[in-house]
Parts: C-alpha cells; sequence; structure tokens
C-alpha cells in the first residue's frame, strides 16, 4: 500500500523512468543576507545557503552537471540511459539580473542529461521579467520552482527571520502556476515554539493556496548559525514521525511528496543527530507508517 504520492512515483509516471538530482550553484546570495530584505538569513540557514551539498559555483553549470552526474553515477547499478533533475539549490537561486539568469538557466536546460530544470529560490525573489523567461524555459523542459515558505505561522516566521509575509507566498504560487510553471513548497517541521496543531496549520494553508509539491523538512541546528546560539530542543525521531505523519494525513492526496526527510551535512550538524542516519529514519517513519494505515489526504475534512 502507498502511504504517499511520492516524487519517484510521479517520475515514473510522467517520465517513465527515476530521475536523480544533480545539486549545482549559479553563484547567487541572498536578499535576506545582503540587507535587501533582512539582514542574517533565516536562523536556521547555514553558510553555503542550504546548499552544502551542492557542487561549487567557480566550475561552469556544465562541469557542475558532468562532475555531479559523476558522483551520482558511482551510486547506481545501471547507469545507462539515465536523466536528471539540475536543480540549482544554493541560496536564492532567482537572485540575480534576468541577463545572468538566462545564461545559467539556459547552459543547464540544454545540458544533454537535464529532464527537469529545478530552482530553490524566494518568493519575493520571482519579477515578472523573471516570470517570463521561467515560462520560456518551461516550453522546452519542466521547470520547478521550490519556495521555502517553512511554516505558515506568521509569529514563527519572525522568529526564523523569514523576511516575507504569508500574501507574497501566494501571490508567487499564483503567479508561476498561471504560466503552468510546477511549485515545490518548502516546510520545516519542529520549528522554535511550533506545536503539532500549527504544523498541521500549515499543511492546511498550503492546501488552500495549492502547490504541485512539497518538501518536508526536519529543522536541524548546524554549526555557525543564528539558531546554534539559541538555547533550543530540536525534536525527537518519535515527534518528527508523529508531525510528519499528521502533516501528511491532512495534505491533498495530488500533491508530490518530494521529501520526508532530510540529513544535514555531518560536519556542521549538532542536533539532531539521530538525524544523520537517514536509513534509520526512513525505515522507522515507514514502520509507523504501515502500522498506523497511514494514506496522504485521508484527515481532510469535506
Ligand atoms: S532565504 Fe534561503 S538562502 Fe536565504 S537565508 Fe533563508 S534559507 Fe538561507
Amino acid at each position: 500500500m502507498k502511504h504517499f504520492y511520492s516524487l519517484n512515483d510521479y517520475n515514473l509516471k510522467t517520465f517513465g523512468r527515476k530521475l536523480y538530482k544533480l545539486s549545482i550553484s549559479g553563484g547567487f546570495t541572498c536578499p535576506n543576507r545582503d540587507g535587501t530584505k533582512g539582514v542574517g538569513g533565516c536562523i536556521f540557514c547555514s553558510e553555503g545557503g542550504s546548499g552544502d551539498f551542492a557542487e561549487s559555483a567557480e566550475k561552469s553549470v556544465t562541469q557542475q552537471l558532468c562532475d555531479a552526474k559523476r558522483r551520482v553515477e558511482k551510486k547506481m547499478k545501471d547507469t545507462s540511459g539515465q536523466a536528471f533533475i539540475a536543480y540549482f539549490q544554493s541560496f536564492t537561486g532567482t537572485y540575480a539580473p534576468t541577463e545572468k539568469l538566462r545564461e545559467l538557466f539556459f547552459e543547464a536546460i540544454n545540458w544533454e542529461g537535464t529532464a527537469v530544470l529545478s530552482i530553490a529560490t524566494r518568493p519575493d525573489c520571482i519579477s515578472e521579467e523573471t516570470l517570463d523567461l521561467l515560462e520560456e524555459l518551461n516550453n522546452i523542459k519542466p521547470v520547478w520552482i521550490e519556495l521555502g515558505l517553512q511554516t505558515s505561522n506568521e509569529a514563527t516566521a519572525k522568529i526564523i527571520n523569514r523576511c516575507y509575509g504569508n500574501e507574497v507566498y501566494e501571490s508567487c504560487v499564483r503567479a508561476l502556476r498561471a504560466r503552468g510553471i510546477t511549485v515545490i513548497t518548502h516546510m520545516i517541521l519542529g520549528l522554535p515554539g511550533e506545536t503539532y496543531d500549527d504544523m498541521i496549520g500549515t499543511v492546511k494553508y498550503i492546501n488552500s493556496v495549492g502547490t504541485d509539491g512539497i518538501k518536508f523538512q526536519l529543522l536541524h541546528i548546524l554549526k555557525g548559525t543564528a539558531l546554534s546560539y539559541l538555547s533550543y530542543t530540536t525534536l525527537s525521531m518519535e515527534e518528527y514521525i508523529d508531525a510528519l505523519i499528521g502533516c501528511i494525513s491532512h495534505l491533498d492526496p495530488e500533491t508530490v511528496v518530494h521529501r520526508i526527510t532530510g540529513d544535514g551535512p555531518k560536519n556542521l550538524l549538532i542536533s539532531p543527530l539521530w538525524s544523520a542516519d537517514k536509513k534509520r529514519v526512513l525505515n522507522a517513519v515507514n514502520k509507523v507508517m504501515r502500522e498506523r494505515n497511514v494514506r496522504q489526504g485521508s484527515e481532510i475534512q469535506n
């Protein structure tokens, strides 16, 4: 029994095969760090701008994709005919002049292995010009835009220093989807001060605005982040699994679940240390899902 609509299921249905992610960098910064929108960045964000696994922007986009592909292929059994998601992961992936974005994104989308161009960014960093560019790219190959909402609770958004309001997210999602561009929303479980009900509230909000995909992430405390200087206790694995299952049960069944946990870079991870063993976490999640007969959207009341 399928407990949720996974990215793998979606890719098999849409592309007829599994896709592999290649994390690359466009050398961007972030307006929440350089003073344009805020200073210091989101309190959980590492020096790598949430792209600690991405390739170095000192190389060309093509070189990054080739290097990342070689690394991914080492873990594959069959490397023939593979297709990839070219993923601009670090910092704010649309925070540059449109001509620069055009150059980077066209290089990525035109690379022979690219099946999807995916870009992580902030909803307050997508201008009309950028929307035009994304629509143009989306006519060549699918474009996925990943938006770091993290929470719909405005009080928490202040605590984490997100530096934009929910209405900005809403209008960005609508503008992207009106142009046929796929939207993936990032949500973090276990943010400071948030209860189980707050997290369910965020899922309900995400459903109401509409999104094509969602990434559930666990709050990590990483070295050097503002969060690491606060006195804050992260979720236990049991609390995380409970919250995750609640969120999936309240999630629109049409929404593709891209991720159900995350492992922070081991050299930076302060807490929770249990998250470093991703296999163990996924096994535990699957076990509880089986025991509780979890189904995506089963708790949505019509
Ligand atoms: S918007 Fe993204 S890159 Fe910028 S500080 Fe927040 S998490 Fe980091």
